[in-house]
């Protein structure tokens, strides 16, 4: 413990040192902050579809071979809900913002929740590498454009019955008709690398900083 505690210290003190900071947030981040993908958190949002699906927690779900795009799009529905639209700031993301947002930062983060964004975390310093819940993007596709999907999730939750969306509800590309998909890396052509840039720069940055200085390891 004791060691733990001068870990901690040495980091803390290394953050206020640095004139570069790349953070590196992943799924257990989130977790952390409370957005918990199994659980209680999980049977108390989810319980008609373990029930009929046998369903275990939010990952494995998100492979679930639902068999019409009904049910498919009632689960994601349902799923975006809980870990984007529903959740709001969360205590460790704060935080982590106030430790680095006076600094040169950037964030790298394989999280799709929006978390950085709704804590306030400045947008183009964030490189969101797997995409967001938040939008939809056509699954082929046909062209670049990324739609907000909030009025689609809110009113499919709403229309949600025995764990199926009326078939009229299903998100449709506006340009070639074909089915929308979420802006997620598990879709194969997903679109956007916004920031992608500015990561590159700030990686470059800490790069040039490594060479030139003593680095602190703890
Ligand atoms: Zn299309």
């Amino acid at each position: 413990m004791e060691q733990f505690v001068k870990r901690l210290d040495r980091a803390y003190d290394a953050i206020n040192e640095a004139d570069y900071i790349l953070v590196g947030a992943g799924a257990g981040f989130s977790a952390a902050s409370g957005i918990e993908y199994s659980g209680k958190r999980f049977e108390d949002n989810f319980m008609d579809f373990i029930d009929k699906y046998g369903l275990t927690d939010m990952y494995s779900s998100g492979f679930y071979p639902f068999e019409t795009s009904q049910e498919k799009w009632a689960y994601w529905a349902r799923h975006v809900y809980m870990n984007r639209y529903s959740v709001g700031k969360t205590r460790l993301y704060e935080q982590l913002l106030e430790l680095v947002k006076d600094k040169d930062y950037f964030v790298l983060t394989t999280n799709v929740d929006h978390q950085f964004w709704i804590n306030r975390f400045d947008d183009k310093r964030i490189f969101a590498t797997q995409g967001d819940y938040g939008l939809f993007q056509c699954s082929r596709p046909c062209h670049k454009k990324l739609y907000p999907n909030l009025d689609f999730v809110f009113k499919a939750i709403e229309k949600t019955e025995d764990c199926r969306i009326p078939s009229d509800m299903i998100p449709k590309c506006p340009v070639c008709g074909k089915e929308m998909a979420l802006n997620l890396r598990v879709t194969i052509h997903s679109l956007k690398m916004k920031n992608g840039w500015k990561c590159i720069i700030t990686i470059r940055g800490i790069w040039n900083i490594l060479m030139k200085t003593k680095t602190s390891h703890f």
